[in-house]
């Protein structure tokens, strides 16, 4: 599976295309089933934006919000979705250890 499959795939199972276009979740839905190469140049153009997400940062109590200005994407993408329920949010990786703690 490649990388794109996966993170379309996270993305739907996660329902974080809800309230997106519905060209935007048709075609990712076609990226999980046939493959992000199989998709146009536009429609690749259309859903490519959410290969990648800015992390929302994380704030413990009695603290400012850090503000993170990290990209996440990739495999990070992925497991970032998968737990974005038990963090209640999409974050990188520094955020989420940091919340850890
Ligand atoms: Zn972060």
């Amino acid at each position: 599976m490649t990388i794109e499959r996966e993170i379309f795939s996270a993305l739907i199972a996660q329902n974080a295309l809800q309230g997106e276009k519905p060209s935007v979740q048709s075609y990712a839905q076609l990226a999980v089933d046939k493959g992000f190469r199989a998709l146009s140049s536009k429609q690749q153009a259309v859903v490519s934006p959410f290969l990648q997400k800015k992390c929302e940062g994380m704030k413990k109590p009695n603290e400012k919000h850090n503000n993170c200005q990290n990209i996440i994407s990739g495999r990070e993408l992925v497991t970032a979705l998968e737990k974005s329920e038990h963090y209640k949010g999409w974050r990188c990786e520094s955020c989420r250890s940091a919340s850890e703690k």
